[in-house]
């Protein structure tokens, strides 16, 4: 189905405690991008780089059934650069650099031939890039699933919360969480998140999994336990393209469905933090993503026959 994604296409600089890397190909719509072609194509993309980017790396998107044509290449212009540092514990990161660059001016165009969009992912960038991209498209789409992040609630609160009134599902992890509403209990915080706009709220929390919530159901799904996490950068992206390419496929977006879609999506990032940046998500086969899923299945089922049954 008509899927469509706005976010950074980018370079990174990422340290782990494995290792570092010089600049590499990065950005939320990349990730988005590369899960979602697992399950649903084309995927359209938004975006914006400089004459600095490769064309290498829009070829290995279009080879996975992106659409470029909707990003756009500012000539004379550095793309949009982000380094960070991984404590030891893989789950928290110092944000090292942000330089917007190309889009600290962005104004998105979604080109006339993705304007017919059904389920639209407004992948991490500026509120307002979001913004613009709903209020582009004639009709509303099926769904809205936006990601964002603490360093848009620190500059650009107002812009955020205007955005959220207009999606169905916000994914965002505990802390941000805990940062949008001001609230410390998750169940509190999402019942807080849930009265500014969106239906469903994911709150992804690293390792320890994601949890899924309307008003009135939660679900809990549990990331799978690796031997090695190599490079977490990009998870919370590849678990929306996960997400919303399964949703997109299935045209399914009751919340029993969205249930299943947060497997794919945790599955999808549980294969990109097992490799620096991309490269995990580049050459997988559908046989590795049903064995992954049936890894999840089999990690959470078990039979109990309570007494009074
Ligand atoms: P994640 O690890 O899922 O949070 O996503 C990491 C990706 O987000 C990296 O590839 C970065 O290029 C990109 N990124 C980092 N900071 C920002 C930001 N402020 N706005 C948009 N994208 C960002």
């Amino acid at each position: 189905m008509s899927l469509l994604t706005v976010g950074t296409v980018a370079f990174d600089a990422i340290e782990t405690p494995f290792g570092k890397t010089d600049k590499i190909i990065g950005g939320a719509a990349t990730y988005i991008a590369l899960a979602s072609s697992y399950f649903n194509k084309p995927i359209n993309m938004v975006s914006v780089i400089g004459d600095d980017f490769p064309e290498e790396a829009l070829e290995n998107l279009r080879n996975h059934g992106a659409n470029t044509d909707g990003i756009q290449v500012k000539h004379g212009e550095k793309t949009f650069f982000w380094s960070g540092k991984y404590h030891n514990d893989m789950n928290t990161r110092d944000t090292l650099a942000t330089e917007l660059n190309v889009l600290a001016d962005f104004e998105p165009v979604v080109p006339t031939h993705y304007q017919e969009c059904e389920f639209l992912m407004l992948g991490n960038l500026t509120p307002a890039v979001q913004m613009s991209v709903i209020n582009q498209l004639p009709n509303r789409p099926k769904l809205v699933v936006l990601d964002t992040m603490n360093f848009w609630m620190d500059i650009a609160l107002d812009e955020l919360k205007a955005v959220l009134k207009k999606i169905d599902v916000l994914t965002i992890n505990d802390e941000e969480a805990r940062q949008l509403s001001g609230e410390y209990s998750l169940v509190k915080a999402a019942q807080a998140i849930l009265t500014m706009g969106p239906k469903y709220l994911v709150i992804k929390k690293g390792e320890h999994g994601a949890l899924l919530f309307n008003n009135e159901s939660v679900f809990f799904a549990p990331a799978l336990p690796l031997e090695e996490v190599f490079d977490p950068t990009g998870a919370g992206d590849s678990f929306a393209g996960g997400f919303i390419g399964y949703l997109a496929s299935t045209r399914d977006t009751s919340f029993d469905n969205m249930k299943r879609a947060i497997i794919f999506g945790s599955a999808m990032a549980s294969f990109c933090v097992e490799k620096f940046g991309t490269e995990r998500l580049i050459n997988l086969s559908q046989e590795e993503i049903d064995d992954r899923v049936q890894d999840f299945i089999d990690l959470v089922q078990f039979d109990i026959s309570l007494v009074n049954d």
